[in-house]
């Protein structure tokens, strides 16, 4: 199942919320608000932020995070 980071724009509190349909309403764990927006996947950052050193190592693909989950990137 995906699972996105958000971040409350009232507290700053990040968070993780499992996401089980369209339209469903994120709120923050911190101070209820439901003033959140939806932050970029951490497999986005780190297919670009890989570990140097290794470079005959090329799976940084995460192709499969942009749709729904991260299992398939090794994390
Ligand atoms: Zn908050």
């Amino acid at each position: 199942m995906p699972i996105y980071e958000f971040e409350c724009e009232k507290c700053g509190e990040d968070f993780e919320q499992l996401i089980l349909g369209s339209g469903q309403v994120v709120q923050c764990p911190r101070c209820g608000s439901k003033n959140t927006r939806k932050r970029m996947s951490a497999c986005a950052f780190k297919s670009g932020n890989s570990f140097s050193g290794t470079g005959s190592r090329a799976s940084g693909s995460c192709s499969g995070c942009t749709s729904t989950n991260c299992g398939s990137c090794g994390g």
